[in-house]
């Protein structure tokens, strides 16, 4: 099963030491002999799916909380409160990859099964950017809060302002600096923002979003994740959906409502998923980010149905169920690696 070291390697982190050159034979083959449409489309009710290996540790929060009858919002704040905790995790919150001025700014949104959403961007200072999500949803009459004023609501609802550069991902910075010289040119991405769907016992959609985004990015920049539409859509009449990658891919394409719009219209989770990853590709194929573009999405339908799909190899998904309980899946993809 492929995690996220692989996807580092792959998006180049050249950046802070590691060669670029990777090995497809590090990277478990996808079955890309199953039927299209057939894995993962097992309808099943309640269902939590969450982007990457940190997922599996999120869903499971997430599912403990469901199971206890909290509700689905308390639900995923403390998912995805364990990968913004976790200083290991270095694409979601403390710990994470800092931009090019060593400054770690974080992105997030939520979104109820009412379409009410909350949101920041580029946040600092704060642990739990999805925390902030959720009382911009619950407390102000908006959608999105940024930088200091997002910093300045946070700091009014009490919660406290933090170093969250860990000397590990300063060390990484600093390295990053010598190798890059400080070129302005953005080339070199990290990714791993964690996206979660839910459905709730109910038939209920709600989902979220947490990443510190881009690693080595300029300073300012907001990717896709606390973009409502780009990184994360429902529509409790009809599915979710939510991405990771290359933000400015996902945001040029509005991915997550496309991938819900395609299942209003009768396509499966994974014909939807995998219909916008060819449009992104189709819209990419001349650009200059396609060199090291990667993008994925994960979808789930009313119905229980759900599934994920991603340009390059690599992408994996961690999903809890009822019946299989909490495990990774591979995504299937369009192409390796190496093509
Ligand atoms: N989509 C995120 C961004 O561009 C990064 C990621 O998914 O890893 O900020």
């Amino acid at each position: 099963m492929s995690n996220r070291r692989d996807f580092i390697k792959k998006t180049a982190l050249g950046t802070i030491g590691v060669s670029t050159v990777f090995s497809c034979k590090e990277i478990t083959e996808n079955k890309q002999d199953k039927a299209e449409g057939v894995i993962g489309s097992t309808p099943t009710k309640p269902l939590v799916i969450s982007t990457w290996n940190h997922g599996l540790p999120a869903n499971e929060e997430t599912w403990k909380r469901l199971k206890q009858g909290r509700s689905t919002l308390d639900a995923i704040e403390a998912g995805m409160k364990i990968p913004e905790a976790d200083p290991k995790v270095r694409s979601v919150g403390y710990g994470g990859f800092p931009d090019r001025e060593g400054k770690v700014t974080l992105d997030a949104c939520i979104m109820d099964h009412k379409s009410n959403c909350g949101s920041v961007s580029f946040l600092q200072g704060i642990k739990h950017p999805i925390s902030i999500a959720k009382r911009v949803l619950q407390n102000t009459p908006h959608v999105m809060l940024s930088g200091k004023g997002a910093l300045q609501f946070a700091l009014s609802e009490g919660f406290v302002e933090e170093n969250l550069l860990t000397d590990e991902a300063e060390k990484d910075w600093k390295k990053w600096l010598e190798a890059s010289k400080y070129s302005p040119v953005i080339n070199i991405e990290n990714h791993d923002t964690i996206s979660m769907l839910v459905l709730d016992k109910n038939g209920d959609i709600s989902g979220g979003c947490t990443t510190s985004g881009a690693a080595w990015k300029m300073h300012g920049r907001v990717g896709d994740s606390p973009i409502i539409g780009a990184g994360l859509f429902l529509d409790n009449e009809v599915g979710a959906a939510a991405a990771t990658g290359l933000g400015e891919a996902v945001i040029r394409t509005a991915g997550s409502a496309m991938v819900v719009e395609l299942m209003r219209q009768g396509k499966s989770p994974f014909e939807a998923c995998k219909e916008i990853v060819e449009r992104i590709y189709n819209k990419h194929k001349d650009h200059k980010d396609m060199e090291y573009l990667q993008v994925g999405f994960i979808a789930l339908n009313k119905n229980g149905e759900y599934a994920g799909y991603s340009l390059r190899s690599g992408f994996n998904y961690a999903v809890v169920d009822e019946t299989q309980g909490n495990r990774m899946e591979d995504a299937q993809f369009k192409m390796k690696w190496d093509n």
